[in-house]
């Protein structure tokens, strides 16, 4: 939580204690695993968008999420942050595109 910023990583949207949910970045069915670098805190809605999907996936579709990611989960492993980075300028650069 506090690695967030009490924060949703995927809005920013401030979260209290009692609303805030834990998502696996790579979701433990994907093979995710449940450590600290793989968790962030996120707000219900987020986390039911997310559900199972892989963090390319979810920040490919929704690239306001990955920014926010980018930007709040401080802590979670280097290699996701770099996922995130590249599915959001991959998801910009469609836009463009279209
Ligand atoms: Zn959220």
């Amino acid at each position: 939580m506090r690695d967030c910023s009490r924060r949703c990583v995927y809005c920013g949207i401030s979260l209290d204690y009692d609303r805030a949910t834990l998502d696996h970045v790579h979701p433990l069915a994907k093979g995710g695993t449940h450590s600290p670098g793989n968790v962030v805190s996120a707000c219900p809605p987020c986390n039911r968008l997310k559900a199972d999907m892989l963090p390319a996936e979810f920040f490919l579709r929704h690239p306001w999420a990955g920014s926010n990611f980018i930007l709040y989960a401080r802590a979670v492993h280097r290699a996701l942050k770099r996922q995130a980075r590249r599915a959001v300028s991959l998801a910009f650069a469609e836009v463009r595109a279209a």
